[in-house]
Formats: C-alpha cells, sequence, structure tokens
C-alpha cells in the first residue's frame, strides 16, 4: 500500500516535471519581457520627474516611436514640455514625409511667431496642389524654389515625379 502511494506520487512528479520544462521557456520570454519592459518605463519615468514633464503629452504620442528604447534616448537630453511638443511633431512629419523632402522645423513648427502677426503678412502663399494657404500645414520648398505642403507633395509624387509649377524634377 505504501510503496503503491509512493509510486502514483512519483508519477504526479513526474508528469509535473515535464509540464514544467515544457513551461519553462514560454515563461521565462514573458519574464524577460516584462523586465525590458519596466526598466524602461522606469527610465522614461526618471526623466519625466527630472524634467517635469507633461506624463500626458507622452502618452498621447508614445506610439509615434517603434519602441520605448527609442523613446528614451530621444527624450533624455529635453528640459521642457515645449521641447518635447516639438519632438514629437517633427517625429509624426518624419513619419508622414515618406519622401523625404526636406522640411525646415524652424519655419513650420515656430509656434508664437505665426499666430499672432497673421494679419500683418502681406504675401500670402498658396499650396498649388491644394490651393490652401501655404501656412496652415507643414510645409516644403523644394530645390526649384517652390513651396508645397508636405502632405500634397508626398501625394502629387506617386502620380508625377516633376515640380506642378515648372517640371523640374522633383525625385
Ligand atoms: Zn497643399
Ligand atoms: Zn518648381
Amino acid at each position: 500500500m505504501l510503496f503503491l502511494l509512493y509510486n502514483s506520487q512519483d508519477k504526479i512528479l513526474d508528469i509535473l516535471w515535464k509540464f514544467l520544462i515544457l513551461l519553462l521557456p514560454i515563461i521565462s520570454i514573458l519574464l524577460i519581457y516584462f523586465i525590458v519592459l519596466t526598466t524602461y518605463y522606469c527610465l522614461v519615468k526618471r526623466i519625466i520627474r527630472r524634467n517635469h514633464f507633461d506624463l500626458d503629452i507622452i502618452k498621447e504620442n508614445y506610439d509615434i516611436f517603434s519602441d520605448s528604447y527609442i523613446v528614451y534616448n530621444s527624450i533624455k537630453n529635453i528640459s521642457s514640455d515645449e521641447e518635447l511638443t516639438r519632438l514629437f511633431e517633427e517625429r509624426e512629419i518624419q513619419q508622414m514625409n515618406v519622401h523625404n523632402f526636406e522640411i525646415d522645423y524652424e519655419d513650420n513648427l515656430s509656434y508664437d511667431s505665426n499666430d499672432s502677426n497673421d494679419s500683418n503678412d502681406s504675401n500670402e502663399e498658396n499650396c498649388v496642389i491644394c490651393l490652401e494657404d501655404i501656412n496652415n500645414k507643414i510645409s516644403t520648398k523644394l530645390d526649384c524654389e517652390h513651396k508645397f505642403h508636405i502632405m500634397c507633395l508626398n501625394q502629387w509624387v506617386s502620380k508625377s515625379n516633376k515640380c506642378p509649377l515648372c517640371n523640374a524634377n522633383i525625385l
């Protein structure tokens, strides 16, 4: 009787072992994933605390970056919410600018300068692709000196690789 009990316990242990060995790789992968994630999260948190960032800005824009390592490295040298917002905007523009047109960020992302003196601006320029004001969206200037919205130009290029105004090669 005792022997039988011992034997059945042994079998259960054996099955348990096999089960554990099967599960081990899955558990370890999950564990590593968890550790890596928390480490990055803690690193980003430290930056947030040090620089007094608005966490909402980071959360809202987190998906612009492919992984948290890039987020960490991108924001570690930034010191204000304004810089942070600007970084995210630049990043977003870079993503939609699939043909890598040159963008003057100083000109396109200046916050306080453009809004207030709109009425004083006499030289109103339009994007000839959509016929709207060039200043209401992010724009780029081509080598031929003609300016277009980045979004419009990226659509245009799928049909033609020449400037809509002067026929110079764009790509
Ligand atoms: Zn346009
Ligand atoms: Zn042109």
